[in-house]
């Protein structure tokens, strides 16, 4: 069983990178790729916690902004980690995301509920990339909601009146650094529209243009009927198709393996890599 997304304690995720190996070995998935947000920094962990059975594909999950302001995930995978201009993006979205944090608080308090960055801070564990998950658990801590889930619908999903965006680089600029890193780029849960504005076909061919080398299909945000427009765009335009779970421990619904992605896409993907670059023992 192939899953290529999930995360870990490094970004939102709540297993370390050595439960994640261990649960997945132990779900019977064969290749697991790590991808945390904006991050790798989980990735030296990871590799020391294969055991035979299992191979890691090192990647992140890059958060961008389209120009009209569309939140896009790309998924970049077996990317060469000395790039700089690649590793550079990653951390000043890292940064950017802790002033962001401080303006949602901001809105937050006017409303009268008393939550502030140390509460917040007290959520993340050392080295991972801040995100509204960790808000989302102070916020349960302090009592005003009973779960990230609930946090999530009442509060801090895309639409909410406390939600701020983050400095994102656009998709194509990062299918292109990832691309100039030696990796693949795949575009994750494109149409999951619940989290608010997806891109548009003509997006979509932007995107293509800049080198994109597959969709993320079966995903648990994705419908049947938008599962459907998605394969067939990735049959028009030559795309590889993945599936994957999303796995977020205990701070989503999302079981690893719950959606896997076929071996012959899989090693589609890996041969379009500029290097072997899949670990294991
Ligand atoms: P951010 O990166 O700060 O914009 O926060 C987005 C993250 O929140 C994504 O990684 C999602 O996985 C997570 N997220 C979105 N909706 C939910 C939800 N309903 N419950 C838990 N986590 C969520
Ligand atoms: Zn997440
Ligand atoms: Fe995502
Ligand atoms: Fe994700």
């Amino acid at each position: 069983m192939i899953d290529l997304h999930t995360h870990t304690t490094f970004s939102d995720g709540t297993d370390t990178p050595t439960q994640l190996i261990n649960k997945a070995l132990a779900a019977g998935i064969t290749t697991i790729a790590l991808t945390d947000h904006d991050s790798i920094s989980g990735w030296q962990e990871a590799t020391s916690a294969l055991r035979p059975g299992i191979c890691l594909v090192p990647g992140a999950e890059v958060s961008c902004q389209t120009l009209d302001g569309i939140s896009v995930h790309i998924l970049g995978l077996l990317f060469d980690s000395s790039n700089t201009a690649l590793i550079d993006t990653l951390e000043k979205t890292r940064e950017n995301r802790y002033c962001r944090m401080e303006k949602i608080i901001a809105k937050i308090n006017e409303a009268g509920i008393d939550i502030s960055m140390s509460d917040v801070l007290e959520q993340l564990s050392d080295g991972a990339t801040l995100g509204r998950p960790h808000l989302a658990d102070a916020l349960v801590k302090k009592g005003v909601v009973t779960s990230r889930e609930e946090a999530f619908a009442q509060m801090l999903h895309n639409h909410s009146k406390y939600y701020v965006s983050h400095y994102s680089p656009t998709p194509e600029a990062v299918i292109k650094l990832i691309k100039e890193a030696g990796g693949v780029s795949v575009i994750a849960h494109p149409m999951a529209s619940h989290r608010g504005r997806t891109i548009s076909l003509d997006t979509f061919g932007s995107l293509i243009q800049a080198g994109l080398d597959g969709i993320e299909v079966d995903h648990r945000d994705h419908s049947p009927q938008e599962k459907t427009q998605l394969i067939a765009l990735a049959n028009e335009s030559k795309l590889i198709m993945t599936g994957a779970s999303d796995y977020h421990g205990n701070g989503k619904l999302n079981l690893l393996g719950e959606y896997t992605t076929e071996p012959a896409q899989w090693q589609k993907l890996e041969e379009r890599a500029n290097a072997r670059r899949v670990l294991s023992v």
